[in-house]
């Protein structure tokens, strides 16, 4: 069908299946990216007539990384990058920000879907320090021992490892916890973690309900509370201004409403391992 056919005629691998919606292609249609089928469209809009405020905080959360991956790369002096669930490698992602920084700096991208490698392939041809692999961060030590990314990143120096709106997609029984535990200490010192999470709003009713609406429509997931979201950082330093909300970190233009959803729905900080 015609509007099976994705928007930039990129190459798909041909047994690419069109007919489930992935969180990769779902998140490119909120940044009006192009890499996005009929099914994904259906189920980012279902998401947007519950959170109409979700394009906006997608939008938030690809800036704070161009933000937090500056600073990491010019003031961390990082140049190694370890982003997991980076989704596609478009829309100004990771390798264009710190290659903007630092030619040199390197960057894996890891994502469960692989439409992510099937477009690495094609966008990354190219670009020598940057690559994609396909793996599960659920498996955190399979990960780590992935030859491919052992091959790219030297893991005897410090490296950033990023979860920028994953982790919210990995249930409490996949023990997001534990995931974030094995990288931190499979990581030197002096490395970094950059995490952002949907993020619960209050403890009203209203606003669970809101979140169980709104993860009905994207399949699967769990919003955090605050509390949460800081454990995630348990033996790291958080650089200020700690755990914010996204458009809060380190702004470079003024913010007009700190309090409404489409900044407070996502937070997220960056830290150092001691
Ligand atoms: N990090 C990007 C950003 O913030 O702009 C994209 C975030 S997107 C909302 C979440 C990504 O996580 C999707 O591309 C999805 O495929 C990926 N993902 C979900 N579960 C995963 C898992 N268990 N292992 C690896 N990637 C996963």
């Amino acid at each position: 069908p015609m509007d099976s056919r994705p928007g930039n005629g990129a190459a798909f691998p041909p047994d690419l299946d069109t007919g489930q919606p992935t969180a990769a292609r779902v998140y490119d249609v909120m940044l009006d990216g192009k890499d996005n089928f009929a099914v994904d469209r259906e189920v980012a809009h279902g998401s947007l007539a519950v959170m109409p405020e979700l394009k906006e905080i997608a939008v938030h959360n690809r800036e704070i990384l161009h933000r937090a991956v500056r600073h990491i790369v010019g003031e961390g002096g990082i140049t190694q990058f370890l982003d997991l669930g980076s989704g596609l490698p478009t829309v100004k992602n990771t390798h264009e920000v710190a290659q903007e920084t630092d030619p040199d700096a390197r960057v894996v991208y890891v994502d469960i879907d692989p439409i992510v490698l099937a477009h690495g392939r094609a966008i990354l041809a190219d670009n020598p320090n940057t690559t994609v692999v396909t793996a599960d961060i659920r498996d955190p030590r399979t990960l780590l021992e992935n030859p491919e990314i052992r091959g790219f990143l030297d893991l005897g120096k410090p490296i950033c490892v990023m979860l920028v709106g994953i982790l919210h997609h990995i249930l409490d029984e996949e023990n997001p916890n534990g995931i974030v535990a094995a990288l931190r200490d499979a990581v030197p010192s002096g490395s970094y973690f950059f995490i952002t999470n949907f993020t619960r709003l209050s403890d009203e009713p209203a606003s669970i309900d809101l979140e169980k609406q709104l993860l009905e429509q994207l399949g699967t997931g769990r919003v955090r509370t605050p509390a949460e979201l800081e454990r995630f950082f348990d033996g790291l330093d958080l650089l200020t201004p700690g755990i914010v909300p996204l458009p809060l970190w380190r702004p470079d233009r003024p913010i007009t409403d700190a309090t409404s959803t489409a900044v407070r729905f996502m937070t997220g900080g960056v830290a150092r391992k001691p």
